[in-house]
């Protein structure tokens, strides 16, 4: 006799999440959220990865320590405070930074808990597609199994090619995080976000820094208006650049370290300090996954893992997010992708809007800007309008003392429809949010100026911007 049943498998999760910084945690809870048997592979001994363990979080715990240290030191007398014997205790500082970690890392496994996510640690490689092998530190090994996997394995410093970095005096920023001194002298090698926020910590505790940059502005990727506006305000602050220059090389004698460049005109320099932080960007990281194992290959070029608009990979059930893949690398790219990923597998139709992911320099002023850049604009040749409103005409911003910067609203010529704003003042990183907010829902710029905004507020700007946008006719300009 024959037996014609089938015999399925029976597994073990719905999802297995592979990562666990803002990528992988956040699927990991939306997809526990939905009702899905979800599990989170985390290979260190702390969730949050590069985000909340090396990242974000603890660079904005220096900035805002070496903030109030730069401010007592050149803005409180202004403001009629008084002290003697100010003194940086530097490991104090990192310190607190390290117990912002602690809570915030520990804040994640509060949530696993919550929402009955099983977690692993060790690092999880895939046998085939549905069968993940999770080798830990004393080198045993566990095999689960599921019917999706959501690889969110983030990213790593990349170098140059002919720089060691020996973690010592040659650093990435996971090392800056951590440094045992305030450095004398710190040259930067990119100006990039990452490199721009760290040497701000120590500029204002400080060290002398100097950013050797091979493009001819710092943060190349964003409006020109601001890159050029920063960097007027970091060269009041003390920060030298070089930009146009190409860094040949880098070698520690183990207290100094000396770094090689050519000017644009090909003369050969050199600077020498006490610590160099490369901070030439980051490469996706996928070692250890097995990939090859299921098929999948990764871009020569950045080493991405390949997604289709699903964010799916060329192998059905398996998707990746985050660092891993194209896009920006930012961690509310990542979260936003982590939701999106698991709200499909769960049936539902999630959508991304990428043009308006906000990107953010936390240096003081801050810098941030969604939508279009005005060179965008110009090479897609769309018709457009400006309007700008600078910090010095706010009330707001006179009483603090944070002067410097504006805000700038492009809109449609024809339709008046916002579609780029880009600020560098106090607190852009968190007024951005209204320009998101107008433009998801396509927002006019006189849609804005008809909106009350509360005096006196920063966010003022952006209302005077979107007046002078709409027919030059800003109030306090
Ligand atoms: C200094 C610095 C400051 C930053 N500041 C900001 C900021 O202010 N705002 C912002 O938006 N972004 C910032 N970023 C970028 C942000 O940290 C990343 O974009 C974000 O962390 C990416 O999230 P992810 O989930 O894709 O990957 P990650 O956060 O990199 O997490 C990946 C995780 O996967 C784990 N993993 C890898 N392989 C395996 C494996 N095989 N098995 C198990 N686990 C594995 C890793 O250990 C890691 O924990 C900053 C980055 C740096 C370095």
């Amino acid at each position: 006799m024959t037996n014609n049943k089938k015999f399925y498998t029976v597994m073990q999760y719905d999802v297995i999440v592979i990562g666990s910084g803002p990528g992988g945690y956040v699927a990991a809870i939306r997809c526990a959220q939905l009702g899905l048997k979800t599990a989170c592979i985390e290979k260190y001994s702390t969730f949050g990865g590069t985000c909340l363990n090396v990242g974000c979080i603890p660079s904005k715990a220096l900035l805002d320590s070496s903030e109030h240290y730069h401010n007592a030191a050149h803005t409180f007398k202004t403001h009629g405070i008084n002290l003697e014997n100010l003194q940086v205790d530097f490991g104090q500082m990192v310190k607190r930074k390290d117990e912002v970690v602690a809570q915030t890392t520990g804040g994640i496994t509060f949530l696993f808990k919550k929402n009955k996510i099983t977690s692993y640690q060790g690092v999880g490689s895939f046998v085939d597609k549905n069968t993940i092998k999770v080798t830990k530190a004393d080198g045993s090994e566990e095999t689960i199994t599921t019917k999706n996997v959501i690889i969110a394995t983030g990213s790593k410093p990349s170098s140059l090619p002919f720089l060691k970095v020996d973690k010592q005096r040659i650093i990435t920023s996971t090392e800056a995080l951590n440094l045992p001194e305030v450095p004398k002298h710190l040259v930067l090698i990119g100006g990039g976000v990452i490199g721009l926020e760290l040497g701000s910590v120590y500029a204002r505790l400080g060290a002398k820094v100097s950013v050797v940059e091979f493009m001819d502005a710092i943060i190349p990727t964003m409006d020109r208006s601001l890159s050029k506006e920063l960097q007027k305000v970091l060269q009041k602050q003390g920060i030298e650049f070089y930009l146009g220059h190409k860094v040949t090389g880098a070698t520690s004698d183990g207290n100094e370290v000396t770094v090689t460049f050519d000017s644009p005109k090909g003369d050969k320099m050199e600077l020498k300090a006490d610590y160099c932080m490369v901070a030439v960007g980051r490469v996706a990281y996928t070692d250890g996954l097995g990939l090859e194992n299921i098929g999948i290959t990764v871009e020569e070029r950045g080493k991405k893992i390949t997604v289709d608009e699903h964010l799916e990979t060329s192998v059905k059930g398996v998707y990746a997010i985050g660092d891993v893949v194209r896009g920006a690398m930012l961690a509310h790219k990542a979260e936003d992708e982590g939701t999106f990923v698991a709200e499909l597998i769960a049936g539902q139709k999630p959508h991304i809007n990428y043009n308006l992911i906000p990107g953010v320099v936390y240096t003081w002023p801050e810098v941030a800007s969604v939508g279009y850049t005005e060179e965008q604009l110009k090479e897609k040749g769309v018709k457009y309008k400006t309007g700008s409103f600078p910090f010095k005409a706010s009330g707001r911003a006179r009483a603090s003392m944070d002067i410097d910067g504006f805000v700038k609203v492009l809109a449609d010529q024809a339709t008046d429809e916002i579609l780029g704003v880009h600020m560098i003042g106090p607190r852009a990183a968190d007024m951005i949010a209204e320009a998101v907010v107008a433009m998801e829902f396509r927002a006019s710029a006189e849609d804005v100026t008809r909106m009350s905004h509360a005096h006196p507020t920063f966010t003022e700007a952006i209302r005077e911007a979107c007046l002078a946008a709409t027919e030059n006719r800003a109030i306090h300009i």
